[in-house]
């Protein structure tokens, strides 16, 4: 089913994951799915890799499987970056013909080998998608602290209205630990006129090091409430990821209470966060 069309009728729950690397990913990734897909999320998301961690190709694998397999809808994400129009085209026919309706487009990260060929920004995928494969329904990505290449907020939320211009059925955003930025940011999409529906992506962080790696790489704040936590946890690895659960279920209930669109677990490819933040939007009454 289009994801659009479910966002039309109800505020949704989905989860992600990435092809594992190794020689076998579909198999893991399908094993990690179907645990995954017994608590009925509205989708599950594949992420692609454009390179280098040894998972290119598997996204449509996974998702065409998820889709037969789990009966789930599958969200297969695509970057532009160092793709030409024929290979996106080939990525999207290939979807089409294995009954994945659902695709995530995106820029990518810029990264050496990773240069412009037909596309330079996700805007530009969209628009192709939209002409060429009408039978898909296209998100995009957005940002609630502004992505990191954005000179301020403003002028990056200029770029997701461009995305809405260009045909985009729904926002999906970065991962953010601070509900008050998301709930700003989407008081700025309504002044610049954004009406898709915006998927609100959660990450439970892992441990110290992970949380502070992401707060460099995607600009994410980490908020007081988070240190203090870690704190607490100290050297302890399962203190620190149990602490990132709980974060994470919290951040989820107050986004619950707020009325979000659609709630996303970034759940790192582990079934017990994916079941732990599920209990918790059960718990709260978000999900029947
Ligand atoms: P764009 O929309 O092109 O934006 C990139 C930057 O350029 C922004 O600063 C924006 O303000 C600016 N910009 C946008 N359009 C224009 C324009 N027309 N002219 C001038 N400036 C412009 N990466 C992966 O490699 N694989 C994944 O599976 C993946 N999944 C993701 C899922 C989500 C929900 C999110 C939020 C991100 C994901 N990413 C993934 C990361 C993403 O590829 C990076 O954040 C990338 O740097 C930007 O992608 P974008 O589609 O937002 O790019």
């Amino acid at each position: 089913m289009r994801i659009a069309n479910i966002l039309a009728q109800r505020q949704t729950f989905s989860f992600e994951i990435f092809p594992p690397r190794g020689d076998l990913p579909v198999e893991q990734a399908m094993s990690i799915a179907t645990e995954m897909a017994e608590r009925q999320p509205d989708w599950i998301s594949v992420t692609f890799s454009a390179g280098g961690s040894g998972n290119t190709g598997a996204t449509s694998d996974i998702a065409a499987r998820i889709q037969h397999e789990t009966g789930t809808n599958a969200l297969a994400h695509l970057t532009c970056l160092g793709s030409s129009r024929a290979d996106v085209d080939s990525f999207a026919q290939g979807l089409i013909k294995s009954g994945v309706e659902n695709v995530l487009a995106l820029r990518g990260d810029r990264a050496p080998g990773r240069e412009v060929i037909d596309f330079a920004h996700a805007n530009e995928l969209i628009a192709h998608l939209k002409r060429t494969a009408p039978e898909l329904c296209v998100g995009a990505a957005c940002y609630p602290e502004g992505h990191v290449e954005a000179a301020n907020l403003a002028a990056d939320i200029e770029q997701i209205k461009a995305k809405q211009d260009a045909g985009a059925d729904f926002l999906v955003t970065q991962l953010f630990f601070d509900n008050e930025l998301f709930y700003r940011f989407r008081e700025e999409c309504v002044r610049a006129r954004i009406k898709i529906p915006i998927v609100v992506g959660v990450m439970p962080f892992t441990s110290t090091k992970q949380i502070t790696r992401m707060a460099f790489t995607c600009g994410a704040t980490i908020p007081a409430a988070v240190i203090k936590r870690l704190i607490a946890a100290g050297d302890d690895a399962g203190a620190q990821a149990r602490a990132g659960v709980e974060y994470a279920c919290e951040q989820l209930r107050d986004l619950a209470r707020n009325g979000v669109d659609g709630l996303h677990i970034y759940s790192m490819n582990k079934p017990a966060v994916a079941r732990a933040t599920h209990d918790a939007l059960v718990e709260c009454g978000y999900l029947g």
